[in-house]
This record gives structure tokens, sequence and C-alpha cells, in this order.
């Protein structure tokens, strides 16, 4: 028999390589810009086309390659960066593991122009899927310039693996962003078709946050500066008064390296604990500098987990430097935040459009699917005989006693619950997860229905927003707009609210609704769920009746009549129950 074991010719190797390393257009931007540090730059532009699918392109001003060193640098494991394995120990550059580039060339056509200071001319390589095309002399200012177009053209299933351009410029943007704040010290550009997203100038780290973050930050970081022989923990945690509820911007880096760890962000929740009211989160952008032996870089093939050798003192340390920062800017607990108040009117607003099947949900589906018109017919029948709007009160419970059945009224139970009767038993609604729904439903259909009406505001309110987030808000305008938002922009980095849905004139915080719609659909990286259901879903979510929130018997009415009006009543846009029923046997069986 003849042996079956063969080598992989390097192509094939380099591009199953290429799959751990270079997942999406987002990768590639990360390691060109990890290189360009590494090779000492000031100062860094990425360019991007098509949120990269077409173009990522990275110029940079660092040290440059001589052309043996071009030529090497796309061949798998050639690193500059590592000679013996000792080094492995004790990496100071962003790089080591001489593959990325290697990988890059191996599912694109790249191009590297690069020139050392000591040379007159630089060199000019040309790979199309591994393969070099041409190596020549070219002018060039010192310092690389890399190209990488298509990616993945030789590859069309990883091709189509990517996803929708939105969510790819996402995944770049935060690479840059991780990267820009990892070091202040150095200049950094982004432009997307042509259009600047960021332009950031070298600056203390503190302006460097409000540069990426925008002015709500300014004034409300307060820093953190403590160190050990081993360990320097320095940067900025936000002031109370700067948390958010939800998605606050929460930053670790170890050795200028952007890392995740739940187990340090317990750390820092710790000593925040008492200082927010429940829910809240601290912003926090905190930057440790360990000495390299003492961490293991090498766990994640992406790097954004490490291994400190003595996770227990960093947690301490943190905790302590964090408390230590705060003691020293006076902070005391401070709990008037502003929070978004309750909905009444829109209960009683009829809910007309049903027409969104929300299909991709999985439907606790009972065997017969029409069941619940079942529950509303006879809650109808309930409900019509007669309109009584008095409070359910021990009273009127006692008045009802001698009457029809039929009369019962919906009772709401601990301010989240509402019971009512229906011909088989009994009916339990959670107010919130139903009023979620109907709201969800009214936003989805809005469009065809043309239901939510416009309220033009009187003052119209200026939104400043961080650069991405300008992109992002752009880019749901319209859709926006369908749902009774009207907002135009106003200069560069701002937007003005000229209108809304008339059913939140009561709202008080109308910013903040949108800012947490934004952050919502900016951190949804990974579904392909449409712009317009985030959106719908978020609004509902955030609008819906809250639990806590006692209603009286017309607004339980109006809800129930709402809910069972709607399209998928079971179950709340984030797929929960919005209520459940007790039969009569079930009942009975209680009581045997
Ligand atoms: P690594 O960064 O792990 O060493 P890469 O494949 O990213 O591996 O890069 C290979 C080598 O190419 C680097 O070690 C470095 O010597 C060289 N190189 C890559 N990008 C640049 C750049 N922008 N400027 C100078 N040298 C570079
Ligand atoms: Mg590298």
């Amino acid at each position: 028999m003849s042996d079956k074991i063969k080598l992989l010719p390097d192509a094939i190797a380099n591009q199953i390589a290429a799959g751990e390393v270079i997942q999406r257009p987002a990768s590639i931007v990360k390691e060109l810009m990890e290189n360009a540090i590494d090779a000492q730059a000031s100062n860094i532009k990425v360019y991007i086309k098509d949120a990269g699918k077409t173009l990522v392109q990275v110029n940079d001003n660092g040290l440059g390659m001589s052309d043996t060193d071009a030529r090497l640098a796309i061949e798998r494991h050639a690193t500059s960066k590592i000679r013996k394995s000792e080094d492995l120990f004790e990496i100071k550059t962003m790089g080591f593991r001489g593959e990325a580039l290697a990988s890059i060339a191996a599912v694109s056509q790249m191009e590297i122009k690069t020139r050392q200071e000591e040379d007159e001319v630089g060199t000019r390589i040309r790979v199309n899927a591994s393969k070099l095309v041409k190596q020549d002399l070219c002018q060039t200012p010192v310092g690389t310039n890399i190209t990488v177009k298509n990616l993945f053209f030789n590859v069309p299933a990883r091709r189509r693996f990517l996803k929708s351009n939105a969510v790819e410029m996402r995944h770049i943007l935060n690479e840059f962003k991780h990267i820009a704040i990892a070091h202040p010290d150095i200049s950094f550009a982004i432009y997307h078709n042509g259009k600047d997203v960021y332009v950031l100038r070298n600056a203390p780290l503190k302006k460097r946050i409000i540069d990426i973050f925008g002015n709500s930050l300014k004034g409300k970081l307060i820093p953190v500066s403590e160190s050990t022989q081993d360990l320097k923990i320095s940067g900025f945690v936000g002031t109370p008064k700067s948390a958010k509820k939800s998605y606050p911007n929460q930053y670790f880096f170890v050795n200028k390296r952007f890392i995740r760890s739940s187990y340090l962000n317990h750390a820092i929740k710790q000593v925040f604990s008492d200082l927010l009211p429940e829910g809240y989160k601290a912003n926090f952008f905190i930057a440790f500098d360990v000495n390299p032996e003492f961490i293991d870089v090498n766990v994640h093939p992406t790097k954004e987990e490490i291994k400190f050798e003595d996770q227990k003192m960093v947690y301490r340390f943190l905790g302590s430097a964090v408390r230590h920062a705060l003691g020293q800017h006076n902070v005391t607990p401070s709990l008037d935040f502003d929070k978004i108040g309750g909905l009444d009117d829109s209960l009683a607003i009829n809910s007309g459009g049903r027409s969104h099947k929300g299909n991709n949900y999985n439907m606790p589906r009972n065997e017969d699917g029409d069941a619940w018109k079942t529950f509303y017919e006879s809650l109808k029948e309930e409900s019509d005989t007669e309109e009584s709007e008095q409070p359910l009160t021990l009273e009127s419970q006692l008045d009802n006693e001698n009457k029809d059945v039929q009369q019962f009224q919906p009772a709401q139970i601990h301010n989240a619950y509402i019971v009512a009767q229906i011909k088989t038993g009994m009916l339990v609604i959670d107010q919130q997860k139903a009023h979620e729904r109907v709201l969800y439903e009214r936003f989805l259909s809005s469009e065809d229905t043309g239901i939510i009406e416009m309220q033009r505001l009187l003052f119209p309110e200026q939104i400043e927003l961080s650069p991405d987030k300008v992109e992002l808000l752009s880019e749901i305008r319209d859709e926006l707009k369908k749902m009774g938002f009207e907002i135009n922009p106003f200069g560069q980095a701002s937007f003005i609210l000229h209108a809304i849905p008339s059913m939140l004139v009561d709202q008080g915080n109308l910013l903040g609704i949108i800012e947490k719609l934004l952050d919502e659909i900016a951190t949804d990286t990974d579904s392909d769920t449409a712009v317009k259901e985030i959106i719908a879903q978020s609004l509902s979510a955030q609008l819906c009746i809250k639990k806590g929130k006692s209603l009286n018997i017309k607004e339980m009415r109006s809800l129930i009549e709402q809910l069972f009006a709607s399209e998928e009543p079971y179950i709340s846009p984030r797929g929960k129950a919005c209520f459940i029923t007790i039969s009569m046997d079930e009942l009975e069986a209680k009581f045997n």
C-alpha cells in the first residue's frame, strides 16, 4: 500500500491558519494596527471600504522594512519579535506569532509598500492568495503601507459568512477604539468610504477618552493610579453620576492590550456597589502594566483573555486602587438619577395595527394555534358586561360577591401581575411583558398602518454623539422616522430631534431613550436581527409600563384587550411568556 500522509502545501496550511487569526475585516484592522505600533509608528491611518470587505489599508510612519524583511514578513512564523524560546516569557510587543501577515496574505490580495529611514527607495510586494505576484522598488515615505483587498475572495464560504456592512463596521470600530484608548500617545485616524469616522491626535488618556466617547464624560473621570514593584494600575473610573444602566464603557488593558475579564470587572463592581443604585454600572478605563513574566498572553488566539500569575492579588489591588481614587475625590453615595417615568397615556391608546408576525421567536404554541382567541372572547364577555371604573378595593370585592361571577374584574397583584377570570379558569398576565409586546407590535407595524402619530417638538432638542454613534444614527434615521422620530443632522457631531411619537410627549428623558437605543444597536454585533426589530425591541422595552406600577381597572382592561388583539400575545419581544393560564382542573387538583 502506498503512503497516504502528505505535508500540506504552504498555501493551504496558511489558509487553515488564517481561519483562526482572520475571522473578519476587523481582525485585519487589528493585526495591521498592532504591527504598526510594534514598528514604533507615531501616526497610523486606517482606510476602509465597504466595511473592509473591499479594502482595508493601514499606513504608518514606523520603522519600515528592508526588502528581504518585507519578503519574509509574509511567510508563516516569520517574526522579528521572537528569537529564542525564553523571549516568549517577556513579550513586550503586540504581535509575536509571525502569523498575521501570512494569514492575511492567504485569503486576500495584499500589497505592501515599505521603506526604512536609511534606504533611498522602498520595496513593493504584491501577493495574491499567498502567491508572490511581484516584488519591485517603489517611491514611498518612510514607514509601511499595507493594502488588503477583497478579503476571502478565494474562500467564498467564508466571504458569505461575513455579516452586513453595518455589523462588520461595528467590529472594526471596536478594534480601532480598543487600540486607540490603549495608545493615547499615538495619533490615529480611520476613514470609511472616504468619510472620516475618528481623527484622533495624540493626547493624554483623558482627552483620548473624551475624543472617542464624546463630551458626556467630560468632568466625570476620576484618575486611578497605584503601583507596586511588579504591577502598576492607571486610568480612570467614571463618577457615580456618569454610571449607566446599560452598556457602560468598561475597558481593561494589560500591557496595552485590550482584555475582557469578568473577574476583574467584579472587583470594580464591588467598590461601586454602595455608590450606585440597583442596576447601574460604572464606566472605567483601567490599564495594568505588569512584568510580562507574570502573565500568559498565549491563552487565547486573538489574545483577549489573559492569565495573571496571581489573580487574587490583582483583584484586591484593583479594588483598593479604585476605592482610594474615589475616596480622594470625595465621592459619596448620590442617588439623584433621572429615571424614566411610567407611561400612563400609552395604555389608553388603542392598538390598531397587527400586521407584524414575530415568527423568529420560539413560540410556546398551543396545539390549537388560535387558543388565545378563546381567552380573548371569554374575557370580552366578562368585561363587556359592565364598564365599572371603581378601584378594586376590599369593599368592591365584597359587593361583587353576591353578583354573577361574570362581573369579576381583573385584579392587580403586587403591582406586577394582572389576574383575570376566563371561562376555563384563570389568567395571570405579566403587565410589563404584556405591554412590551403591545408596544413592540405597534412600533413595527407603524409603517404599514401609520398608527404612530408624530408630535412636533416646540423646542427641538439637540443630540450630541460620539463619532461612531453619528454613523449609526445616520444609518437608522429612516427607520426611526417611520416610527415617529424625526431627527435631522446638525453639523458634524450632532443631530436635532424635531418630532417624536405622540405617545412619548410626557416622557422626560427623550435623549436618554435614543442614546440607549443607539447603545443597543451598537452592541448587537452578532445577531442578524433587522435593525427595525432591534429598534422596536429597544423602544418597547424602555417605554413599557414596568413592574411596580399600579394600574386601575380601566388600564388593566385596556392592556388585556390590547394584548389579545396583538399578533403574538403569548410571548414578549424578547421571548418570555406574557401570561400563563391556570385551568379549573389544575386548581381543583391543587386542593385535592
Ligand atoms: P508578528 O507581528 O507576530 O511578528 P506578523 O505576521 O504580524 O507577525 O508580522 C511579521 C513581521 O513583519 C513582523 O515581525 C515585523 O518584523 C514585520 N512587519 C509587519 N508589519 C510591519 C510594519 N507595519 N512595519 C514594520 N515591520 C512590519
Ligand atoms: Mg503582528
